[in-house]
């Protein structure tokens, strides 16, 4: 696929005249971090395992032991991750007021890690956990404590109940910050999609909502079309290069 200058230019063009930018990431913007994706072939996480299965609110409930086994583990290899150049970028491009928030998809917390301030984490995320009783929050590391001594699934100190991730399994309704991220959309211009195949729904209802798009994604996806911008090249290398043009403009 061509990846010549003037898409990278044409992307930062786009940028410099919207209004309001929205960027919405997914997986892809953090492989480059170490954390595999779920569709990438050979990389991907499907191919190991079936994470619908795994990370499933069903077998949290039901198969606990499953659940600490398996999708749990998913969860935890996340923690000690470090960003990526860009998340960086995004990071420094909220500062800057040229993008005006971030969707995320991940739960690895990268984008908060890296210094993002407006991060609608749709998905959930990796810092804490719920009872599903009392509704007390504790962070993800006591949780992660508990299980590892052998509390399955692991207990609320108050009132027992079962305590959970806040992170949307499979089969989970979607939270509010989805909401909440569904009306920041319908105010912006353009959306600079990052890493992700765009085929896991809801999310993928959001490309919809907006009239301009640019696709940031090493694969097609089913929004290509629709894209005045489709750059195939790694998330971080692509985000330089836009960022380059930008500060120029
Ligand atoms: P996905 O795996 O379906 O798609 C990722 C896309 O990123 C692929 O199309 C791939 O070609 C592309 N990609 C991979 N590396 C890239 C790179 N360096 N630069 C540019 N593109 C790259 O991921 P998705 O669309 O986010 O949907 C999967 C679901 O999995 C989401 O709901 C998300 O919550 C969850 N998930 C999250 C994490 C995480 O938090 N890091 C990791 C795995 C899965």
């Amino acid at each position: 696929m061509y990846n010549g200058e003037d898409l990278f230019k044409k992307a930062a063009d786009l940028i410099y005249v919207s209004k309001k930018t929205i960027v919405l990431t997914g997986a892809g913007i953090s492989t480059e971090s170490g954390i595999p994706d779920f569709r990438s072939p050979e990389t991907g996480l499907w191919e190991n395992m079936d994470p619908m299965e795994a990370l499933s609110a069903k077998v949290l409930f039901n198969e606990p032991k499953k659940f600490y086994k398996n999708g749990f583990k998913i969860l935890t290899s996340m923690i000690n991750v470090e960003p990526n150049n860009a998340h960086y970028i995004l990071a420094k491009m909220e500062s800057m007021g040229i993008i005006s928030s971030i969707i995320t998809q991940n739960i690895d917390n990268l984008h908060k890690k890296a210094g993002s301030k407006k991060v609608f984490e749709v998905h959930g995320n990796i810092r804490t956990a719920t009872c599903v009783n009392c509704g007390k929050k504790i962070s993800f590391d006591k949780m992660d404590e508990k299980v590892n001594e052998g509390q399955i699934p692991p207990r609320c100190d108050f009132c027992k109940g079962i305590i959970r991730p806040d992170v949307v399994m499979f089969g989970d309704p979607m939270p509010y910050e989805f909401e909440i991220a569904i009306e920041e959309l319908r105010t912006c211009d353009l959306l600079l999609i990052v890493g992700s195949s765009l085929l896991v729904s809801p999310v993928n209802y959001m490309p919809d909502l907006v009239d301009r798009i640019i696709i940031i994604n090493k694969t097609p996806t089913p929004f290509d079309e629709k894209a005045e911008v489709i750059i195939r090249d790694k998330a971080s290398v692509a985000l330089e290069k836009i960022f380059f043009y930008l500060n120029r403009q």
